[in-house]
């Protein structure tokens, strides 16, 4: 198989490379930890998932556009079983998903997860990058920016002045580098930081024509609309303007944050706009504390009091839940212990809303989870090791950080799939 990232921007170089396992037994042993874990047979459709409360979304980051890491990660958490992948809607960032998807399928014959993209109808904090010119940095600043940034995406050196090498000293001159604008996913942690204050948020929102033709596309299964809760005027537009590019999805997802009581009436108002033309499963992400799920343990509160105040609300309109924002290795134990994990609605429960596409049928309260920052950080350290020992590499190049990725991926998928049997290496 053929590396055929679309329009690559990041990774000229990896173009049409052939992609060859080496090392054998390290992919052997790929194999047999997936054949261990029982995977197959336990992963259920992505439809079938959102009914039982098991869907697993990988979120690699709505304005996150490095292509090598995107594609390493969506090959590792499509052979841990997630049931979608999320990614910016950018064609190159498409291909990269698509193919981490098929050489994980070359691996292990595994069911394909959904590829969703991600757009905004106006300024969402998950749609900016930060910026700012090093020259205009102080020589002596001790750079917290590059520290406290998650994703690395943030790198400076001290460029030598010629003139002064000549004569005998080596002193820095200024700064140069800056952001990495494909690795920059918005999170907002260095602006606080700066102590000089030059760094600047530029927002941006997605293009809905361009959104349109990839949704068009075979290998893009689902969008997700990011939209801020202000008004949904905006929203009626971008969905208008989305059109007969829907019909060729399976699902629509709305991401929206908590806005107290205006909330279930917000989502009502998006229902309304969207319901004549709703061929298709819909979904609302509960976006409880965004792009934070890395920070620590406590990061998931918000989701899970999100999803306690719209799980048994009577006048919700239809759709799957589905928390996001802060998730983590303790989302689950979060929900179940306010009882909301595959918790099922049905007849006899307090809740009758019903899910389009599956009339009559009982389906869990809470359908699943999407994992961002988290997802990336613990697979994201396997990856940092490996690019700082072979480059921006692939990942099925070097089966023992392959294997050492999975281990960590499947530690978290399996809270919510129960993986029972897993155990680790
Ligand atoms: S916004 Fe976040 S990801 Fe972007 S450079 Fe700043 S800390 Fe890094
Ligand atoms: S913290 Fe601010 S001043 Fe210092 S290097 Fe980073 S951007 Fe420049």
């Amino acid at each position: 198989m053929a590396l055929s990232f679309c329009n690559s921007k990041a990774t000229p170089h990896l173009q049409g490379v052939g992609v060859k396992f080496r090392g054998n037994r390290g992919v052997e042993s790929v194999k047999n930890l997936i054949k261990k874990v029982g995977i197959p047979p336990l992963v259920s459709s992505p439809p079938e998932s959102l009914r039982r409360g098991t869907w697993v979304k990988l979120i690699c980051g709505a304005s996150f556009e490095d292509v090598v890491d995107i594609r390493n990660l969506s090959l590792v958490y499509t052979l841990a079983g997630v049931d979608c992948i999320d990614c910016a809607a950018d064609a190159s960032a498409v291909g990269a998903v698509n193919e981490g998807i098929e050489t994980a399928r070359d691996i292990c014959d595994l069911r394909r997860p959904w590829v969703m993209i991600s757009v905004n109808d106006d300024e969402d904090l998950h749609f900016r990058k930060a910026e700012f010119d090093p020259e205009d940095c102080p020589l002596d600043c001790s750079r917290p920016c590059e520290l406290v940034c998650p994703a690395n995406a943030i790198s400076i050196e001290e460029e030598q002045s010629d003139a002064q090498v000549s004569y005998g000293g080596s002193v820095p001159h200024k700064l140069k580098g800056g952001v990495i604008t494909e690795r920059c996913y918005g999170c907002g942690r260095c602006f606080p930081v700066c102590p000089y204050d030059r760094i600047r948020a530029a927002t941006y929102v997605r293009d809905a024509s361009t959104t349109s033709r990839l949704l068009k596309r075979n290998d893009v299964d689902a969008v997700e609309i990011h939209t801020n809760g202000r008004q949904t005027a905006r929203f009626e537009e971008l969905w208008d303007s989305l059109g007969d590019s829907m019909g060729y999805l399976k699902l629509v997802a709305v991401s929206l944050p908590y806005n107290g009581d205006s909330t279930l009436s917000l989502m009502n108002a998006l229902y309304t706009v969207m319901e004549p033309r709703l061929s298709l499963f819909n979904l609302w992400q509960l976006d409880g504390r965004p792009m934070s799920g890395d920070i620590g343990r406590g990061a998931t509160r918000e989701s899970i009091a999100f999803a306690v105040c719209l799980a048994t609300a009577r006048n919700r309109p239809p759709g799957f839940l589905q928390l996001a924002g802060g998730t983590n290795a303790h989302t689950v134990n979060g929900l179940k212990r306010e009882g909301l994990f595959r918790m099922y609605s049905g007849e006899n429960s307090k809740d009758k809303t019903m899910v389009p596409g599956l009339p009559n049928s009982p389906h869990a309260l809470i359908s699943g989870i999407a994992y961002g920052g988290y997802a990336r950080k613990i697979v994201g350290r396997v990856l940092n090791s490996m690019h700082s020992k072979h480059g921006p590499a692939l990942i099925e190049h070097h089966p023992e950080y392959l294997l050492e990725a999975l281990v960590e991926a499947l530690a978290l998928v399996r809270t919510v799939k129960g993986y029972d049997q897993f155990t680790s290496k």
